[in-house]
């Protein structure tokens, strides 16, 4: 019999040392709880960084405890992942693929750690693999993984997902290592994406930079086959939608009521980053305060931002453009008894987040890029009456699904102002109807089903490619 390896750069458990001990916390998301599905069963296991710098002497009690809930931790020192992690993934791949260019690095040390820690994967994973074994590989992070694997496993079968965008050839081209990360992928048997757009960026790359010839959706190799399909990611929306009637829920709902003093609250929640549109968010609220006086004291943008890679001075420098702005908005329009925007730079437990996507009567997500956006389907399967509107930046994955949100895109400051207010003046009837059909999407292509179906052809193609030979 077969079992299942999921590698991805992070394991979903968070360590802490207190006291001289360890202390485990398993991760909640939405992707660990999916592939909860998978990892806990039998021998199958998940592979990846246990998150910190462990010391040497201790790294068997690490192995040893997580053993029991099927983790295998690598260990990856401090310069590892300063430049592997920050460095080429974070430095290198994440704006290049992000569309934005000019924030890339293209320094040698970077790419040295970041084939040398695809190599330690490698030998983590061959440490538990047997030859017929089902791989599933996550990510940018580890983009040579899958073809380092091959060449010690030629039968294993290999599965690769990609939870960003794949940028256009264009922008793709520019990595001086793009043929190297091309052939790592390729040593997959199914390549996954968000998008059928990230599909054809991926082929097109592909097809331009190497020998190999594509029909439809299939890379063809001097060798094998390599297919490469959209598996738009769901989330877990039982969960969101059970949540808003939890006693903790409500309680903090409650809470809520009487502290927020806005009548209509616009929500907006996303890590620090480049990437995410924030301070265009930010602009586009002052122009419907600035347009639109009528509305001060009626709204309030409760904006949460979750602090994120802050040792990137891009990131550090956006916190500060962030904290102006917030500032100088406050400061414009603020009355004795209310100001326009409640920011929060923090993280919050779901329980919070879910009284806010309850309580907010617009959700604004309006990246610049993004591989898909899970908050903007959190918010959706949170609205247990079916109301409420979503704004989404048609440059965010889940706006190819969730078609029947406000579409706006994210540099066009005009557009977006006025979707505001489009949303602030709604008819309860039209919002019912959006949000139904919203609802549905979410609910059916939930993180379950993205699971399921990305195993299942995973085990067809391989099944087609074994027959071919
Ligand atoms: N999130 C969280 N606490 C917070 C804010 C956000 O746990 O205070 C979660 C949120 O529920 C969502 C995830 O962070 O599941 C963000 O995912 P998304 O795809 O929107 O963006 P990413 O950060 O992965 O680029």
């Amino acid at each position: 019999m077969s079992k299942t390896i999921i590698v991805s750069n992070r394991l979903p458990v968070k360590i802490s040392r207190e006291d001289g001990s360890y202390e485990l916390k398993m991760s909640e998301g939405g992707l660990a709880t999916g592939l909860g599905s998978v990892y806990k069963q039998g021998n199958n296991l998940w592979i990846g960084w246990c998150g910190m710098d462990v010391p040497k002497e201790d790294e068997s009690i690490i192995k040893d405890r997580l053993s029991k809930e099927n983790l295998a931790p690598v260990f990856l020192s401090e310069e590892e992942i300063h430049l592997y992690y920050e460095g080429f993934s974070n430095e290198t791949l994440w704006p290049i693929f992000h569309y934005m260019s000019t924030y890339a690095q293209y320094e040698q040390s970077y790419w040295d750690s970041y084939q040398s820690v695809n190599q330690k994967f490698k030998e983590r994973v061959l440490a538990f693999a047997e030859p017929n074994d089902v791989i599933w590989i996550h990510d940018y992070q580890l983009l040579l993984l899958p073809g380092l694997v091959r060449q010690e496993l030629p039968d294993a079968t290999i599965g690769f997902f990609q939870h960003i965008p794949f940028p256009s050839y264009e922008l793709f081209r520019l990595i001086p290592w793009r043929k190297n990360l091309l052939d790592g992928m390729l040593g997959s048997d199914l390549i996954g994406f968000h998008t059928f757009d990230d599909v054809r960026h991926f082929t097109s790359a592909a097809e331009r930079l190497l020998p190999v010839q594509t029909t439809a959706n299939v890379i063809h190799t001097d060798d094998r086959n390599i297919t490469v399909d959209a598996f738009p990611m769901g989330i877990d929306a039982d969960k969101f939608n059970s949540l808003p009637s939890s006693p903790e829920v409500l309680e903090i709902i409650k809470n809520y009521d009487d502290a927020l003093g806005c009548k209509k609250i616009v929500l907006s929640i996303d890590r620090l980053d480049y990437s995410k549109g924030i301070t265009q968010r930010l602009q586009a609220f002052e122009k419907v305060l600035l347009d639109h006086p009528k509305y001060i004291e009626q709204i309030c943008l409760h904006m949460i931002v979750v602090p994120s890679r802050d040792t990137i001075p891009q990131y550090a420098e956006l916190r500060d453009q962030i904290d102006k702005l917030v500032g100088n908005i406050n400061a414009r329009f603020r009355t004795a008894s209310w100001h326009p925007i409640h920011y929060f730079y923090r993280s919050f437990p779901i329980e919070q987040l879910s009284a806010l996507y309850s309580k907010s009567e617009i959700c604004l997500v309006t990246p610049m890029r993004d591989g898909m956006n899970l908050v903007s389907k959190e918010y959706i399967a949170s609205r247990t009456n079916n109301d409420g509107v979503l704004i989404l930046s048609e440059m965010a994955g889940a706006s190819k699904e969730l078609t029947d949100a406000l579409i706006v895109n994210p540099n066009n400051l005009g557009e977006l102002s006025d979707a505001i207010v489009e949303a602030l003046e709604m008819p309860a009837s039209e919002q019912t109807s959006r949000m139904e059909s919203l609802k549905q999407t979410v609910t059916k292509f939930d993180i379950k089903h993205w699971v399921k179906i990305f195993m299942d052809q995973l085990k067809e193609v391989k099944e087609t490619e074994q027959s071919r030979r």
